[in-house]
């Protein structure tokens, strides 16, 4: 059993998209066992993302994510990194597959609407990141 870190972004928040993403979660059989929403300010946001610090759109992305709350949750089951990656689609939503999240709801590479994790060992830091143990549910 695999569990991984989900974000559903400030664009897709504000949108009101909420309902449709999480109920695409529980339609595809995933487990949604912690859940919260939060406004993270720029240290926080710059702390998720430290990975990219390095990159050129790394103020844009950071200053996106504190523009309004965001819905942050743990997704379990089995291979559910690979299948919520699946689900969200690419990066860009001019390349998103028909279906996935960001093709529905995202409006540019960086308003993509959701986030998820890329591996185990980002999905560990990540879901450390918002939830300590107490508030994943078993
Ligand atoms: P995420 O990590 O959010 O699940 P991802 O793994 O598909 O998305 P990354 O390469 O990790 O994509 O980039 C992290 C986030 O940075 C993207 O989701 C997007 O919001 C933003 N981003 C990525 N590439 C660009 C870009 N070229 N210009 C602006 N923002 C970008
Ligand atoms: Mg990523």
């Amino acid at each position: 059993m695999q569990r991984t870190l989900s974000i559903i972004k400030p664009d897709a928040v504000r949108a009101g998209h909420l309902g449709e993403i999480i109920a695409t979660f529980e339609k595809n059989l995933i487990r949604i066992v912690a859940m919260k929403m939060v406004h993270l300010s720029q240290r926080e946001a710059e702390g998720f993302y430290a990975v990219h610090r390095q990159r050129p759109f790394f103020g844009e992305l950071t200053a996106f994510m504190c523009e309004g709350p965001i819905v942050v949750m743990v997704l379990e089951g089995q291979e559910v990194i690979a299948k919520n990656r699946e689900l969200m689609g690419a990066t860009n939503p001019a390349q998103a597959a028909e279906g996935t999240l960001r093709k529905r709801f995202a409006t540019s590479i960086q308003n993509n609407a959701v986030h998820g994790s890329d591996a185990p060992e980002t999905a560990a830091f990540e879901i450390g990141y918002f939830f300590n143990a107490l508030e994943i549910a078993g």
